[in-house]
């Protein structure tokens, strides 16, 4: 089918399928809670999930065998363009099933396993979690401790980790233990998937800041994993992490670009014309107007650069180490633009509650603050540097 031709079809189709109320931006109390613990405030994004999940288009690239939509990267920009044009809401909020460990089973999975576990991750039926930080193994992540071992069918496992995103609403974790403890602490880990929802998982939220909880100490006492939910080889999970690590600081940095205002959907040049605007359309304060310019011209090139990568690697097997430079790169992006944000709401932007200040700002004060872990997760930007010296420009140690 050609490009107009499918174009026209996908028009056709969400005009008819996607509800009036999912043509809306999607409110805080109304994104879902995705899994084995669903609840959906508005019906529609129930109703909308479903409709997109049985198209195959919440995973519109995966392969439609697995759930996904078998576009290919032309066909599935259209989609996103048509569903941009009617305002559609994104009806799964996938996470690291769909930016993690679903791109990691494509690729080092074996049959059983995708068809068990992929499919789910369309539906939004299973939410995941990722078991690789310990108390003593962050950035030396090859020095973890849990333990695993055998038992029949299965792996009895026994440790702990730590900044567990999401684990206390996780049905499923993807997990690196240690499977061979005199082997050189790169060749004894295995990567290993199982039920959260079992006696031996214990979860126990950390309480930010923020008064948020958005990662757990994770506890396991002869927890169980069956044995042919390893993936990849016993002893060889350090190339299955590795090759994960890729796909999540590609999802992290990559994510990060564009020139937005920090969820107000408005550019960060918007914000401060509405606030200190004159009346020849310029930001009055010119140190301010520099900065904003100078983040949104970098903001453009490494867009362009994040969609070069892309093109290029339509020949090549997905990321590679250049997803450091992203995540390096998009990460401090990131944390620039709240800081900008910052200097242009002023006093509205440390805000925590109260009348006196407007509720969009309000949320800024916390992406303000959640903004400062961005170059801690998914490895810290000194561990990117350090693979980008290695990795990529082939510097000696
Ligand atoms: C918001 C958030 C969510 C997270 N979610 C998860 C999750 O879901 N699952 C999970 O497993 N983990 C998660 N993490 C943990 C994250 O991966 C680790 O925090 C990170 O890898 C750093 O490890 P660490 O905290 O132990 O710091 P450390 O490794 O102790 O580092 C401390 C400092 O030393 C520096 N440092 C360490 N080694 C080197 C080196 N060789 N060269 C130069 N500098 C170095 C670091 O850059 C850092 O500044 C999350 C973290 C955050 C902040």
């Amino acid at each position: 089918m050609s490009l107009e031709a499918f174009r026209e079809e996908t028009r056709a189709w969400l005009e008819e399928n996607c509800p009036a109320s999912m043509r809306t931006p999607m409110p805080a109390d109304e994104t879902p809670n995705p899994g084995r613990r669903a609840q959906f405030k508005n019906p529609d994004t129930k109703v909308w999930l479903d409709l997109m999940a049985e198209k195959g288009w919440t995973v519109p690239h995966w392969p439609t065998e697995y759930g996904g939509g078998g576009l290919s990267i032309d066909e599935n920009a259209v989609l996103r363009e048509e569903m941009a044009r009617i305002k559609a809401r994104t009806p799964l909020f996938g996470g690291m099933g769909t930016s993690m460990i679903g791109p990691a089973l494509l690729e080092f999975g074996t049959e059983e396993q995708k068809k068990e576990h992929l499919p789910r991750i369309c539906r939004g039926d299973i939410w995941w979690c990722q078991g690789y930080s310990e108390p003593n193994s962050g950035s030396d992540l090859a020095s973890l401790q849990t333990k695993a071992v055998v038992d029949g069918d299965e792996y009895v496992i026994n440790g702990q980790k730590i900044w567990t995103s999401g684990a206390d609403n996780a049905d499923w974790i993807f997990c690196l233990v240690r499977t061979d403890f005199d082997a050189p602490k790169h060749d004894g880990i295995t990567f290993v998937l199982f039920d959260m929802d079992q006696p031996g998982v214990e979860v126990k939220p950390i309480k930010l800041i923020s008064g948020l909880s958005p990662f757990c100490e994770t506890y396991f006492t002869d927890a169980r994993a069956l044995r042919n939910n390893v993936v990849g080889e016993v002893n060889r999970g350090w190339t299955v992490a590795k090759r994960l690590l890729q796909y999540e600081r590609t999802s992290i940095g990559g994510g990060m670009g564009g020139a937005g205002g920090g969820g107000l959907g408005k550019t960060l040049g918007h914000v401060a014309l509405e606030r200190y605007g004159e009346a020849d359309g310029k930001v009055a304060d010119s140190t301010l107007r520099d900065e904003i310019s100078t983040h949104i011209m970098n903001d453009r090139a490494f867009g362009l650069t994040v969609r070069r990568n892309g093109e290029e690697s339509r020949t090549t097997t997905a990321p590679t180490f250049a997803s450091s430079m992203f995540k390096l790169y998009g990460t401090e992006q990131n944390k620039n633009r709240l800081e900008l944000l910052m200097k242009i709401l002023g006093t509205q932007m440390l805000g925590w509650e109260g009348d006196q200040f407007e509720e969009a700002d309000l949320g800024q004060t916390r992406a303000w603050l959640r903004s400062k872990a961005n170059s801690i997760e998914g490895g810290t930007s000194e561990v990117q540097y350090n693979i980008i010296a290695k990795r990529v420009l082939g510097l000696p140690d």
